[in-house]
């Protein structure tokens, strides 16, 4: 059994969800907390449920989903892990969110390692297999939790919408493939936890398909 806290954190509210066991094993996905208060809010989360933070994963590199990356990893060294293909939107997130008018000063590290499709990502009883969703970036990944039937789509699949296309290395055609080949073939009662906004099932977006 494991158990699952969200955050929605930065003025953008990207959902950080912070996944862990009876034991206190944790993975915390897209560490978006912009600043010293937000990380508080996390840190005494972490503290009060004795969790240790082994790994923080990126859905995708967006600057909106990596402003915490520093912080996390300063305070609990997690291997820090994202796709490839989106690594090199992490040099730029301070720029682009100061571009975005964000008062940010933060810096991301260097990946531990990164994320391919079809790997499994454990720790404890939490295993996360790697879905690559290229198509909202290139390196969009979604992780599914077979065992609780959870999917952790990013910026690929929302409630009622899909990621948008229109910035670099976006592209509809291959959103929508994504989506119909990688996602929606997983059981219609799997509970899908976007990167914004609120959670839904496969079942229920699958018409709009
Ligand atoms: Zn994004
Ligand atoms: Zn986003």
């Amino acid at each position: 059994m494991l158990k699952l806290k969200v955050f929605p954190f930065n003025p953008l509210q990207v959902n950080a969800y912070l996944i862990y066991d009876l034991q206190g094993a944790g993975i915390l996905i897209d560490p978006s907390c912009l600043n010293h208060a937000e990380f508080k809010e996390l840190q005494d989360f972490i503290a009060n449920n004795n969790i240790t933070l082994n790994y923080q994963l990126n859905t995708h590199g967006h600057f909106d989903h990596v402003f915490g990356t520093g912080m996390v990893k300063a305070a609990y060294n997690p291997k820090f892990l994202i796709h490839q293909s989106d690594e090199s939107f992490l040099i730029m997130a301070g720029d682009q969110a100061r571009s975005f008018g964000f008062e940010y000063q933060g810096t991301q590290p260097v990946p531990d390692g990164f994320l391919s499709d079809m790997d499994t990502i454990s720790t404890g009883e939490i295993h996360l297999k790697v879905i690559h969703v290229p198509g909202h970036s290139q390196g969009s990944v979604a992780f599914y939790e077979a065992s609780e039937g959870w999917l952790f789509s990013g910026d690929t699949l929302f409630a009622g919408g899909i990621g948008r296309t229109d910035l670099r290395g976006g592209n509809y055609d291959q959103i929508i493939a994504s989506i119909k080949d990688r996602l929606l073939t997983l059981p219609s009662e799997t509970l899908v936890f976007p990167g914004h906004g609120p959670q839904t099932t496969i079942g229920t977006e699958s018409p709009d398909f």
